[in-house]
């Protein structure tokens, strides 16, 4: 309808109302192309890095190619330095120091995690059984343990060796590799187990991995195929059975991230949560111009309570910030009060299919942008570090002044569940964050769902917000 041709009330209502907007729908022809090109970026981060390790080294290597060189604590620091520090090879931080004064300025800071739920390899996981050799597993984050039976899984992680060396495994993402597996029940025979709740379709101890199946040719040997498995170990890495118990293996899914639809609107993939948010991160430092100090802080075990070294509850990261401070001159307390946060990480998009867990006006939308999460937690709010208006309203403000399409969530109606992010223990420190992220369809599972507009959307809010 035409300006001229609406009412006083339809005007009225317009300028009154609040509506969410699909970004692609908004986009010009030349917006909706980077939108497309820069998941092309996105998409090899995926695939390059299914695990925390992986994405640590991936990022390093980009942050490298910028011109970013390694920060050791104690390490002299100017203005205009672009740095990247590691933690134990599992979480980076990525920073460029601004030319503002730091003490009045702070830090912006973007947090995002990069590790995500899997199936963990136990310490002592071969056995055999009826023909097959398996490992026994402990899976790693919040699962619907079913998604991952039948589908081709690759092996990742770390082995120290008894002589302390450390050899680095990768095994089912090129087409020339097997794969590994965990087997289901026909549904022929499925009734008792299909009948039960869908918690017990498959119990933790049923998630075993595949690895092998061919006898060791020796008649006087029992565990044939297991001893198989053990010397194929053995000759490709130099392991043996007891290098188990110094390893970290996960089974992840082997899937390559791949376009969704006939138009290619979407991604789907292993890992979006929260890889979503820590690669628009930091690029977003990477090709980032500001005269703030701006840090991309990619951490590891959010999907167990961030606790541990690698965990943002570590102190490493707030002894990061000091040390910036204290090679900068600053006042740390000050430098932390004037900062600012998001805590990026992904929401759950609101799903037509599944309408009856959400509050559809409160809940994100897939393509409408990036989605800032005011609170988090469960039951009345509980765990959740919830933002102030105010601050609220100064981020709101940044991202209208650059044109972001974003929009608000809430994960799920009231009392239906809930989750937490990493938002709290950065505002414990006395800095100001408000969660922002990607709306994610199926999260959890092993090829979750984005928008490419919503990617793109994430990226421009934290150059926005780092402006
Ligand atoms: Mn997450
Ligand atoms: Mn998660």
């Amino acid at each position: 309808m035409s300006e001229a041709k609406k009412t006083e009330g339809q005007k009225l209502q317009e300028s009154l109302s609040y509506q969410r907007k699909n970004y692609f729908e908004t986009a010009s022809k030349e917006e909706r192309k980077e939108m497309f090109d820069y998941a092309e970026g996105y998409m090899k981060f995926l695939d390059g890095g299914k695990t925390e390790r992986e994405a640590c080294e991936y990022a390093v290597k980009e942050a490298k190619e910028k011109g970013f060189t390694e920060y050791h604590f104690g390490d002299h620091l100017k203005k205009g330095d672009k740095k990247y520090f590691v933690n134990r090879g599992k979480s980076v931080v990525v920073f460029r120091i601004g030319s503002k004064n730091l003490e009045e300025d702070g830090f912006r800071i973007i947090a995002s995690h990069i590790d995500a739920p899997r199936i963990d390899i136990k310490q002592v996981p071969v056995y055999e059984d009826s023909g097959m050799c398996f490992l026994k597993t402990h899976y790693y984050g919040g699962i619907k343990k079913y998604q991952w039976t039948a589908i081709p899984l690759a092996l990742h992680g770390a082995v120290i060796l008894k002589d302390g060396k450390k050899i680095e495994i990768e095994i089912g993402e090129c087409d020339c590799d097997p794969v590994f597996y965990i087997n289901d029940l026909l549904p022929h025979l499925g009734a008792e187990q299909m009948g039960g709740p869908a918690s017990k379709i498959i119990d933790g101890e049923q998630l075993n991995v595949l690895i092998g199946g061919l006898p060791y040719e020796d008649k006087e040997v029992k565990e044939k195929i297991k001893l198989t498995v053990l010397n194929i170990l053995h000759e490709k890495y130099g392991m043996e059975e007891e290098d188990f118990l110094s390893a970290e293996l996960s089974a992840v899914p082997a899937f390559k991230a791949r376009d969704v639809g006939l138009d290619r609107a979407f991604i789907g993939a292993y890992g979006h949560d929260d890889r979503v948010c820590a690669y628009p991160a930091y690029t977003a430092v990477l090709n980032n111009e500001s005269e703030h100090t701006v840090l991309a802080m990619l951490v590891d075990k959010e999907e167990i309570g961030s606790e541990g070294t690698t965990g943002m509850q570590c102190k490493v990261y707030e002894d990061l910030m000091e040390e910036i401070a204290i090679a900068l001159g600053a006042n740390f307390r000050k430098v932390r009060a004037a900062s600012k946060c998001l805590s990026s990480d992904v929401t759950a998009a609101y799903d037509p299919n599944f309408a009856n867990a959400f509050e559809k006006l409160n809940s994100s939308f897939i393509s409408c942008g990036t989605a800032l999460c005011k609170y988090t937690g469960s039951r009345g709010k509980s765990g959740s570090s919830d933002a102030s208006a105010e601050f609220v309203g100064e981020v709101r403000k940044a991202f209208a002044e650059c044109g972001v399409i974003w929009q608000t969530a809430e994960l799920g109606k009231v009392d239906f569940g809930g989750g937490g992010t990493v938002a709290k223990f950065l505002a414990n420190l006395n800095i100001d964050t408000v969660d922002l992220g990607v709306p994610v369809i199926s999260m959890h599972s092993p090829f979750e769902l984005i928008s490419k507009a919503d990617l793109y959307s994430n990226y421009k809010a934290f150059l926005a917000f780092m402006k």
